[in-house]
């Protein structure tokens, strides 16, 4: 190509450039349509986030800041259904999610320890459903969670099979499985949340979903690019912290950024909640919380 051609394809370009940035849906009024279209932040807390010496307190506390979700952990979930269902009557709270507390884990060498696992989820998937919860939050396997099948493509097909079962009996109790991604000093085997989403379509199952944790999306190249590849079919919960040491959101100031992320989710429409699973770095707990709640409302406002 001499220079005189090198030109013409240029301006070629810059032309078909213009086009596009004119077309319908990427221009400026699309965005701010999409902004307006209501879709809420519903910010729920797991058992540890907010101050009180017991779940009522906590709660009463949720309820000041308009935190209409909790998650609680699964162990023990069963014996806690009656509980947890007094305590959230008559309240604006609903349970968001169950996480993890099973026993075993479903990727496990030895059948004993995958018989575990069956059991206890199946329990807690049990529990879940008469919670009314969106799902329990499952990881494949953590790295120390050893004997581990090895990642081969013939332990993704199982694993898929495996969790098409699973997906099935969970939807029969009204929730679902819900994968989570982690960072890969956690567990390699599953890092993204496009591939969480992948995995969850190819169970073939509507009980199996993805969720994306900002922690662990540290693993991302774009929280937008990352959220928009799940979507709203897969996309079923978010967990949030502070992005430099999972404390809590604002607690490291520049680095807590998530309107990225929450412009993703505002526009597939996510219905779902952001729930915060972090540590506190400071003295006052209340006021790290309230403080933190007013920044993802503000940036989620922004998005
Ligand atoms: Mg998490």
């Amino acid at each position: 190509m001499d220079r005189r051609s090198f030109l013409k394809t240029s301006a070629a370009g810059t032309a078909a450039l213009a086009a596009v940035s004119v077309l319908p849906g990427c221009n400026g009024s699309e965005k701010k349509s999409r902004k307006a279209s209501g879709v809420e932040l519903n910010i729920s807390f797991q058992e540890g986030t907010a101050p009180g010496d017991d779940l009522s307190q906590k709660l009463d506390f949720m309820e000041s800041l308009g935190v209409t979700g909790f998650e609680p952990g699964g162990r023990g979930l069963s014996d806690r259904v009656d509980e947890i269902k007094a305590a959230l009557n008559g309240r604006n709270i609903k349970v968001s999610a169950i996480c993890a507390g099973f026993k075993g884990f479903i990727l496990a060498e030895d059948p004993a320890v995958k018989e575990l696992f069956d059991t206890t989820m199946r329990e807690i998937i049990v529990a879940a459903g008469e919670l009314g919860s969106t799902g329990v939050i499952m990881v494949p396997a953590f790295n120390a969670q050893t004997p581990c099948k090895p990642h081969t493509l013939e332990t993704r097909d199982y694993l898929c099979e495996e969790l098409r079962k699973l997906g099935d009996f969970a939807l029969e109790h009204g929730t679902t499985v819900i994968l989570e991604p982690l960072n890969r000093k956690e567990a390699f085997y599953m890092r993204l949340v496009a591939d969480a989403a992948a995995i969850a379509r190819d169970s073939g199952s509507k009980g199996v979903k993805a969720m994306g944790d900002f922690w662990h999306m540290q693993e991302e190249t774009s929280d937008y690019g990352a959220l928009m590849s799940a979507g709203k079919e897969y996309l079923q919960h978010i967990h949030i912290a502070s992005r430099g040491n999972r404390k809590m959101p604002g607690e490291d100031g520049e680095l807590d950024v998530y309107t990225d992320g929450f412009r993703a989710l505002k526009e597939i429409g996510y219905d779902k909640y952001v729930s915060f699973e972090c540590g506190l770095a400071g003295e006052d707990r209340a006021a790290a919380v309230t403080n933190a709640v007013n920044l993802l409302r503000k940036q989620w406002t922004e998005a």
